[in-house]
């Protein structure tokens, strides 16, 4: 019997898929696949930009706390710096025992708990 080998083709960037890959594989490389995430990720934020400057203002303020590897801010700190509670793009957590709130921002979470405030990039999935 003849096996029937289906050519697939990569979401990205069109060239066909290796049979090493996964058989649910959609990008030719793991590399491809950042790619098209990144650009993806790019472009939502450009387009965020021009229509919820609030949101993307908020991103820059975030962006720039995980540069600086500060991943733990208290709200004051974060308010003063023009982070702005209101604009995030949803809830994702929320834990009524701890009182917790977890929002997402683009490619991080800003989980908010008393007087503080955690940082956290999302993992793949989720972003
Ligand atoms: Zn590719």
């Amino acid at each position: 019997m003849k096996e029937i080998i289906e050519t697939r083709y990569c979401d990205n960037c069109g060239d066909s898929i290796p049979e090493t890959r996964n058989k649910g594989a959609i990008y030719c490389t793991v590399k491809c696949g950042y790619t098209f995430r990144n650009n993806r990720n790019a472009k939502e934020r450009k387009n965020q930009e021009e229509s919820e400057p609030g949101l993307y203002k908020n991103y820059k303020v975030v962006k720039n706390l995980v540069h600086m590897r500060i991943l733990d801010i208290s709200i004051e700190t974060a308010t003063d710096l023009g982070l702005d509670f209101n604009c995030h793009m949803g809830v994702i957590n929320f834990d009524q025992e701890k009182e917790t709130t977890e929002f997402r921002l683009f490619e991080y979470s800003l989980t908010i708990s008393g007087n503080r405030i955690k940082i956290k990039k999302l993992t793949d999935e989720c972003a």
